[in-house]
């Protein structure tokens, strides 16, 4: 066993060296800096928790090594487009545990029974408070991992008077949070502990299943800020400073990614989580207009010579460049163009793919350089100018129907203005929709060439056709 001091001193550089993290991840070219100083303040806390904490090693090995061989093995199989499925399954383990060790943490042999007057009250309000966050956490993030894996459907569940329910389950659970605290023994504040339980499950389910596809974005990030307060709500409950601290920083962080993600969608934090965006009039597919127009098709050829003809050229990645994985072939092209003294830049929309960051991340593994990969808001502008756009995979964000349909399920939504460029080439395997189920009037606008097939088969043959 450390010494107390030791251990207080392991877990402020631990948050110090969180803290950094943090600030390196918020740029591409200091994000590899971050993650390493992430990893080297969780080596530290887990050290100083195993050596300061633990009295009892048998279980711990145990439980760590099987933790270590499943986490492995889920990591190393994980596509890239399966990221934010992951991400989500992670999420609601957070919330499981901060259920258990909540209920542990009550009925334990250490339960808090020498604890007495405002002390137990506080202690209580943190099991109670750790609970229902950890178990909002938990369902929210299952359906969640279903809505992205396809297992849930996209579209948001209305149920009648939703809102009321919601309300009802609220109240509901500070009736019950004042049962608890006034229960005279442990097995009699079981009862509302659990029926709570029961209830912040169920408002777990309700909240998420209300949530449109397209506001999925805001769900995932809100999640992530959930299961970071019911990690601090646990460091409460054990009396543990790391945990709170650690809890604090992803809660806040998911906080903020939530409003900026938010602000990127043109929505309401409040009115995503009342839920129902995506269910407009006019409703999932806004064909209307384009029924009956055909689109135009071009050839890999024809797309090789319009490139090499350019002056400017414009690509706008979607999610459809993750599944295919075309990244590395993109990026070839990418220094084959500006070989030839082609101006080449990359638009990347806030909400581009499944995950915040996701096209970054893939761009970045492909080396392309960062200073050519603009976010939306400094690009936009330029369109106007540009002579080719290539649209990889995208669909949703890149859709006019956000700006000109006010019916559209993703009216208000700010997208990539592609259409505004001399010719618009979009890649993608078939008229199917993006994830928010909705038509794209841009495959039907004169100036667009719909460039049919996976995205990486095509980029590679755009790639042998370039002289
Ligand atoms: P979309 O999901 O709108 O569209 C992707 C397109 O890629 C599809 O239309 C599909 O068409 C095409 N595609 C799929 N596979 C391939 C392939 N192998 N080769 C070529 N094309 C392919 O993508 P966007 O990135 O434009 O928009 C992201 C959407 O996801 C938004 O609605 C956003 O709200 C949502 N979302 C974003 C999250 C985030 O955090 N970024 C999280 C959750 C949801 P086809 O099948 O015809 O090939």
């Amino acid at each position: 066993m450390i010494n107390e001091g030791l251990l207080t001193a392991a877990y402020i550089i631990a948050s110090i060296l969180f803290i950094l993290s943090l600030s390196g991840l918020s740029n591409p070219e200091t994000a590899r800096r971050g993650n390493i100083y992430g990893m080297i303040g969780m080596f530290i806390a887990i050290f100083a928790i195993i050596f300061g904490e633990v009295a009892q090693y048998e279980v711990l090995i145990v439980v760590m090594v099987l933790g270590a061989i499943i986490g492995i093995t889920v990591a190393a199989r994980v596509q890239m487009t399966g990221m934010p499925q992951l991400v989500a399954m992670l999420h609601s383990f957070v919330g499981l545990a901060a259920v258990l060790v909540g209920f542990a943490n009550y009925i334990g042999p250490e339960a808090a029974s020498h604890i007495t007057g405002t002390e137990k009250i506080i202690h209580e309000v943190e099991i109670y408070l750790g609970v229902l966050i950890g178990a909002v956490t938990f369902t929210g993030s299952v359906i969640a991992f279903g809505k992205l894996q396809g297992i849930v459907g996209s579209r948001p569940l209305l149920l009648p008077a939703r809102h009321f329910l919601n309300l009802g389950l609220a109240l509901a659970c500070i009736w019950f949070g004042v049962e608890f605290i006034n229960a005279e023994s442990v097995s009699a504040g079981l009862i509302p502990l659990g029926i709570m339980t029961v209830i912040a499950l169920i408002f777990g389910v309700h909240m998420v299943m209300a949530i449109g596809g397209a506001d999925m974005p805001v769900v995932v990030s809100m999640l992530n800020s959930y299961s970071g307060w019911a990690a601090a709500a646990i460091g409460f409950m054990l009396g543990n400073d790391l945990l709170i601290i650690t809890g604090a920083l992803v809660g806040s962080s998911g906080a903020i990614l939530s409003y900026i993600m938010c602000r990127a969608m043109n929505r309401n934090f409040l009115s995503v989580i009342a839920g129902g965006f995506g269910t407009t009039a006019g409703s999932v597919s806004s064909g209307g207009d384009d029924e009956g127009k055909e689109v135009v098709s071009t050839t890999v050829e024809e797309t090789a010579q319009l490139f090499q003809d350019a002056k400017s050229v414009i690509i706008v990645p979607g999610y459809g460049m993750a599944v295919a994985q075309a990244q590395h072939p993109v990026s070839e092209v990418t220094k084959k163009l500006r070989d030839k003294g082609i101006t080449v830049r990359f638009g990347i929309h806030p909400v581009a793919g499944r995950l915040p960051g996701h096209m970054n991340v893939l761009l970045a593994e492909a080396k392309v350089p960062y200073d050519i990969v603009l976010e939306m808001d400094e690009i936009n502008d330029d369109f106007p100018k540009t002579d080719v756009v290539l649209v990889i995979g995208a669909n949703d964000t890149v859709n006019p129907a956000a700006q000109d349909d006010p019916n559209s399920p993703i009216a208000g939504m700010p997208v990539l203005e592609v259409w505004k460029a001399e010719t618009v080439v979009v890649m993608k395997r078939s008229m199917a929709s993006g994830y928010a189920g909705v038509g794209n009037p841009l495959f039907f606008k004169e100036n667009t060439r719909m460039l049919f097939g996976d995205a990486k088969a095509s980029v590679d043959a755009i790639l042998g056709n370039m002289k």
